[in-house]
């Protein structure tokens, strides 16, 4: 539901900035990045071109529609590019398994062919905030679009200051991306994981994202705050930030 209202609302903001017929990308691997034990499947995938041409460049934050080829039910739908934009070879994609389209795509084997449309969106473009620091929060599968964030952030790292990551799941078994997040430290990026429900095992923070906000109490004078999941989650982050003093030109969403 919250995905229909998220999409509902991107066709009502007219925000498509870059229109784009469809296209075949190929899948290169297929991969699962949750736990095996966690209850929900999540997948990486990795498309390329069918010729190994360069992909379509996007802006961080963009996204694809992706469906199967000459297939209408499961209709495509929206999935954020995780990989790098300085990527040319292939892109990369987070899908979670419980709608119709995710079940399918997390079953296609290396080889498949998908139908693909765009990128587009907006995207999180930061170059109004050079100089400034940089939050980025994310919940779930919506920490993908920000991966794609902070690997630009880390090319361009001297442009930006203090750049710090919330990103929430549910369990301790959800833990999309967390390997690499660990490794940011290295470029001076900070990463706060929260869950919804711990374990015996987690010595992390339980809670949402906004509430490892608020404790930071981070200053709205000279920040930039990405925003990237459930629409629950993008209004109350939406206004601890107004809360802390971020003006609304200074939260950003991706479409
Ligand atoms: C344009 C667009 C692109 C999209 N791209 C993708 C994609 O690439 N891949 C994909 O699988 N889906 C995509 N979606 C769907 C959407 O991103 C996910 O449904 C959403 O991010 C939730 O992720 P999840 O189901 O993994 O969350 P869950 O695993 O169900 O929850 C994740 C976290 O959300 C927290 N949470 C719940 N409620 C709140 C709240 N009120 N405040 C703060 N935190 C809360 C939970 O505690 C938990 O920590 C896209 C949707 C749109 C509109």
């Amino acid at each position: 539901m919250d995905v229909l209202i998220c999409i509902k609302q991107f066709f009502n903001s007219g925000a498509i900035v870059q229109q784009s017929s469809t296209y075949r990308m190929r899948l290169k691997k297929n991969v699962r990045i949750t736990d095996p034990a966690c209850v929900d499947i999540v997948m990486k995938m990795t498309l390329e071109m069918p010729d190994r041409e360069p992909v379509k460049p996007f802006v961080p934050g963009q996204f694809i529609r992706m469906g199967i080829p000459d297939v209408k039910n499961p209709a495509p739908a929206y999935f954020a590019v995780a990989s790098s934009p300085h990527e040319s070879r292939h892109y990369e994609i987070v899908i979670k398994q419980g709608t119709s389209i995710g079940d399918h795509l997390a079953l296609l084997a290396p080889g498949a062919e998908v139908e693909v449309e765009g990128p587009m969106g907006k995207g999180f473009n930061l170059a109004p905030f050079k100089g400034c620091d940089v939050i980025l929060m994310g919940v779930g599968t919506g920490i993908s679009p920000l991966r794609s964030v902070w690997d630009s952030i880390i090319h361009h790292r001297s442009d930006f200051g203090k750049v710090t990551i919330y990103a929430g799941f549910l369990t301790p078994l959800h833990n999309l991306l967390t390997d690499e997040m660990d490794a940011l430290s290295r470029h001076n990026i900070e990463v706060n994981i929260s869950v919804a429900t711990g374990s015996d095992d987690w010595n992390g923070a339980i809670g949402y994202v906004q509430d490892m906000l608020l404790a930071d109490h981070p200053s709205g004078e000279n920040s930039v705050a990405c925003l990237a999941g459930m629409s629950a989650m993008v209004d109350a982050c939406s206004e601890t930030l107004q809360n802390l003093g971020f003006n609304d030109s200074r939260i950003l969403l991706n479409f």
